[in-house]
């Protein structure tokens, strides 16, 4: 198949050969160079954490896989450094639309306004995406282990150690920690016996990038019961170079649909239905299952699961990689603190409990859209017609049809809520948001540490971060602030022994007194 997108000439992919028999060791060591296993390393050397990738590949897989990175991703990535290329390649989106049959029957408006720096939805091929993660991990000198694969779990109490297989020899590494990033067939989870649990969809999907040169805006196209797939659905999406992602539901004709012929050939016919008449190619095309599948722990001891060998969402609700970057955001800080003796071990648990609980949540919205876009059973197929045909003339039932698209999920933090901060417009445990300042935006301005955001016209002197904002959507609030911009509390009037136990439950220190040149003021 023809490579369209990533450039990846200026990348050496060198497969690594160890020099000698020493068992080397390390604080970090992360397997897998999937978008994931990449984000991991950026954000361990964005908080000063020497960590190394070992990944069996030599290469950045052609197929496309994720298009859609989220809003909250792209805010991560631009805490890594990434976000500007991505948003110079990437379309942003906000709108969709869903057709039944010929008639429209939902309009799809993410929450948007001029005050965002970026859109809800940015497509990016996968490819490219994880070309800039290499050439930004190259850059900042992190090591990748091209071709090279983890083969066993020699030992995970109070380090872990590793078989490692390159192209010529087997060899053993330590490491206090082990992210592991190996994805939907992880060899690690396998290791320690640990299976996936959860719910698979009987639904079989195909999905095919094709190059065509379209003037659409970038938005999300679904057909239900087109008449190029009369017994299921399409959804397009558009992407950069010319490149656009048809999905189709494959129903009843299951592993028919398995030649690039016939791939073609139903490519054609949806292209005719739209009357579009222009030369296209294909590019790639694969199958594949929805699934709502999980790891019961995400921690194994100094062993993390994160990505697709921790957890595997329906690709409706674009949540794939979306879910994987949020992991990645959230243990990206909590290892660095434990290995710099911030945080004791015990806060893995955590990671553990958040991500756990995002993912959970990420289920419950993925299948309602799953069974509502491929109904499993004659009685769901009923209520799919039922919405669909009352939703041409009916607002009420519209909102089935909503893809519930990827967001940042809430945490429940053990700070109890008290009664006068309900007037803010944030809530302990929700992600603070990257509103537009006189001069850039929020997220341009915020530490790799906990900070303190003050919407207050008072002076706090404490050696933590501090960052004072005028701004409507803060309002008249103090909040304290994690390194991954989740509120951990809210002040409407500030209680510095208040303040004091908190810092010391987070950090482990409470430590006022002047600091001004910590001090910016927005
Ligand atoms: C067809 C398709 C379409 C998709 N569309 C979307 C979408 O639109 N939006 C969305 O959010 N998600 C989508 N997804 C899901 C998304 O692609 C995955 O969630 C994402 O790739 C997960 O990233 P990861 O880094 O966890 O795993 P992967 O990308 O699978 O990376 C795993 C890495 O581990 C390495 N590895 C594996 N085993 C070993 C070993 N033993 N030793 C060393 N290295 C190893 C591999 O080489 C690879 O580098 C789609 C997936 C597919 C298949």
């Amino acid at each position: 198949m023809k490579k369209y997108s990533s450039n990846t000439s200026s990348i050496k992919f060198q497969s690594y050969e160890p020099n000698d028999t020493k068992i080397h060791a390390f604080d970090v060591v992360i397997v897998g160079s999937g978008p994931v296993g990449l984000t991991l390393a950026l954000e361990m050397k964005k908080q000063n954490i020497k960590a190394i990738i070992i990944t069996n590949n030599n290469f950045i897989p052609d197929g496309s896989k994720a298009i859609c990175i989220s809003r909250e991703s792209m805010e991560t990535f631009q805490s890594l450094g990434v976000a500007d290329k991505i948003s110079s390649i990437g379309l942003g989106w906000v709108n969709g639309k869903s057709f039944y049959k010929n008639e429209k029957v939902y309009e799809l408006k993410m929450p948007d306004n001029d005050n965002e720096k970026y859109k809800p939805m940015t497509n990016l091929q996968q490819s490219i995406l994880e070309e800039i993660l290499i050439k930004k991990c190259l850059e900042q000198k992190i090591e990748i282990r091209w071709n090279n694969q983890i083969t066993d779990i020699l030992k995970n109490d109070n380090n872990v150690q590793l078989e490692v297989k390159s192209l010529k020899n087997k060899y053993k590494i330590t490491s206090k920690f082990l992210l592991a990033a190996d994805g939907a067939k992880s060899k690690i989870r396998e290791k320690l016996g640990l299976k996936l649990e959860g719910e698979s969809y009987s639904g079989n999907y195909l999905i095919a990038d094709i190059k065509i040169k379209l003037d659409y805006p970038t938005e999300r196209l679904a057909f239900f019961y087109p008449s190029s797939n009369p017994e299921g659905t399409a959804l397009m999406h558009k992407q950069p170079f010319n490149i656009w992602r048809i999905d189709y539901s494959l129903e009843n004709q299951l592993e028919k649909k398995t030649s690039s012929q016939d791939v073609k050939n139903m490519i054609q016919d949806h292209l005719n239905s739209l009357s579009i008449k222009k030369k296209w190619g294909l590019v790639w095309w694969s199958q594949y299952k929805a699934h709502c599948l999980s790891l019961k722990n995400f921690v194994h001891n100094r062993i993390i699961f994160c990505g697709d060998a921790a957890h595997l969402v329906p690709i409706f609700g674009v949540k794939g990689l979306n879910s994987g970057i949020a992991d990645a955001h959230n243990i990206g800080w909590k290892l660095p603190y434990i290995l710099n003796k911030k945080k004791p071990l015990s806060f893995l648990k955590t990671y553990d409990s958040e991500r756990k609980k995002a993912i959970a949540n990420i289920f419950n919205e993925s299948k309602k859209s799953t069974l509502f876009m491929s109904p499993p059973t004659n009685g769901y197929k009923l209520m799919q017609n039922a919405v669909l045909s009352l939703s041409i003339k009916n607002s009420f039932c519209r909102s089935l049809i909503n893809p519930r698209q990827s967001k940042a999920e809430k945490y429940d933090f053990k700070y109890k809520k008290i009664s006068y901060i309900d007037k803010s417009n944030f809530k302990i445990g929700q992600r603070l948001k990257n509103i537009k300042l006189s001069k850039g935006f929020l997220f341009d301005f915020i530490p790799n540490s906990y900070f303190i955001l003050n919407g207050q016209n008072i002076s706090i002197d404490y050696t933590i971060y501090s960052i004072n904002i005028r701004n409507n959507d803060y309002g008249n609030f103090i909040y304290l602030v994690r390194p991954d911009k989740y509120i951990v509390y809210i002040w409407n009037k500030l209680n510095i022994t208040e303040l004091d136990k908190i810092v010391y439950n987070e950090i482990g220190f409470c430590n006022h007194g002047k600091n001004s040149k910590n001090r910016k003021i927005l």
